[in-house]
């Protein structure tokens, strides 16, 4: 289907986006890379009467270092944040997952920002930005605000980012020489995750010291799995140490079951995925 008309403005600024969204509100919608937003007004699931650019904005793209953090910017396609050297060395698990994301011309389109700003629950982007502990940095009418990645995603296709609201840059602590691996279960290649696990772990010899995990389409948001990274914390890296800790994969969540598998299938398939990404993230 054609979208319906709308009218389009590309501003050079954040600061003239934010006040084009501010004065006309839930009847404006911005664009990033379009590869989410595009299918939605085509389906016309939605027809704003303005369509705000942010393509033309200086300084929403790229990757810096700030100190201990790496600085993402929200318009950073998904083919930089995946063969950006910065990240490939301070947030593997990011760059792995966004490797998997789609198909290469979504991948050369996309954007980091549009992908968790859609926070489509099957994204693959959610769970490896809510394990690395990113803070997210939004900027609006009132000014610039960091909301913590655990605070980002609050339900289906729902985050806190106000209406009036613009997402311009991902910020990540750097987890320099942690093993990451991120597994994604799919029937066909280039698929939404029927379920996935972000895995990064910091090892001290045979010993996993620290692990971080985030599941993707186990809830309506992404989900980290708290007690799988508490057990781990201390444990050998041998499968049967990661097999038992992986075992509480499932635990909080709430898998939506469809054509592609009933929950306690996504259940099952979170245990077995989870025990994957560690060994692997471990190097096993
Ligand atoms: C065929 C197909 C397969 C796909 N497969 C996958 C997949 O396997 N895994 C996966 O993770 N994704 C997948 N995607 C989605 C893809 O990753 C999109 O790139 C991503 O979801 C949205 O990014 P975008 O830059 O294109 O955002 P857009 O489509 O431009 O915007 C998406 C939404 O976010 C809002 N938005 C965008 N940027 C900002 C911002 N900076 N601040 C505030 N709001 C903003 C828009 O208003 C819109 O509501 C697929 C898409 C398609 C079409």
């Amino acid at each position: 289907m054609i979208p319906a008309q709308f009218d389009y403005v590309a501003p050079a600024t954040v600061e003239e986006a934010v006040a084009a969204l501010a004065e006309h509100g839930d009847e404006a919608k911005i664009i990033a890379g379009g590869q989410s937003l595009l299918p939605v007004l085509r389906l016309r699931l939605n027809a704003p009467e303005l369509v705000i650019d942010l393509g033309r904005i200086e300084g929403l793209s790229g990757v810096r270092e700030d100190g201990p953090d790496l600085v993402i910017g929200a318009m950073t396609t998904h083919h930089e944040v995946a063969n950006h050297p910065l990240i490939r060395e301070h947030a593997a698990l990011l760059a792995k997952a966004t490797a998997e994301v789609a198909d290469p011309q979504i991948r050369h389109r996309g954007t980091l920002g549009g992908a968790l700003a859609h926070a489509d629950p099957a994204g693959d982007l959610g769970a490896p930005v809510l394990a690395l502990g990113a803070t997210l940095v939004a900027q609006g009418p009132g000014g610039v605000r960091r909301i913590a990645a655990d605070d980002f995603f609050v339900d289906l296709f729902e985050t806190a980012l106000g209406e009036d609201e613009i997402l311009t840059e991902i910020r990540i602590p750097k987890h320099t020489g942690w093993g990451a691996h991120y597994e994604k279960f799919v029937r066909i290649k280039h698929q939404w995750a029927i379920v996935a696990v972000a895995a990064t772990v910091r090892l001290d010899g045979d010993t996993i010291a620290e692990a971080r995990i985030g599941l993707t389409n186990m809830g309506s948001t992404p989900l980290r799995a708290h007690t799988v990274e508490a057990r781990l914390a201390g444990s050998l890296a041998t499968v049967e140490a990661v097999g038992a800790a992986a075992a509480a994969a499932d635990e909080g969540t709430n898998p939506p079951s469809d054509l592609n598998g009933a929950a306690d299938y996504r259940q099952h398939l979170a245990r077995v995925l989870t025990r994957r990404a560690v060994l692997a993230a471990a190097g096993r």
